[in-house]
């Protein structure tokens, strides 16, 4: 199998089952998000305790992109700590930024550098109008840290 059509096959199954796709009973930290160019919104509700995101809960309507984008990222950022939360993110989004240029490309021992079933979203950098789909999960995931952050 071609490695693009494995990473539609990842896509397509975040897509058709997607992964925490509820609204939590307890939740402390939230925020919520839209790409108007394509429809998509999305909801993140997060529960950290003890600098860790010990439960994490997306809804909201969106393309298949962000839909599974939203899947893959609460699967990563599940039972993870803040700082390796962050560094997944710079991972993500550098990884997603045109070119992949402004991937930091960091030791894979250190935790958070290794996107695993993530990885499989790079092809959507060949169609710039839908990287936006992919990184609106995690934009919101960010605003739901620094919302919590900042009590
Ligand atoms: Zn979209």
């Amino acid at each position: 199998m071609a490695l693009e059509d494995l990473y539609r096959e990842v896509i397509l199954d975040h897509y058709r089952n997607p992964r925490n796709r509820k609204a939590l009973e307890k939740c402390n930290a939230a925020a919520e998000g839209s790409n108007p160019l394509c429809g998509d919104d999305v909801r993140v509700e997060l529960l950290i305790e003890q600098g860790e995101v010990t439960e994490i809960g997306i809804t909201g309507h969106g393309c298949s992109i962000t839909q599974a984008s939203g899947s893959m990222m609460s699967e990563a950022v599940k039972a993870r700590t803040i700082e390796t939360i962050r560094t997944l993110t710079d991972r993500f989004k550098g990884m997603m930024s045109i070119d992949g240029a402004n991937d930091p490309g960091l030791d894979p021992n250190r935790p958070g550098a290794v996107l695993g079933d993530l990885e499989s979203l790079q092809g959507v950098r060949k169609f710039p109008v839908r990287i936006k789909c992919a990184t609106l999960p995690w934009t919101t995931l960010e605003e739901a840290i620094k919302g919590f952050e900042e009590g």
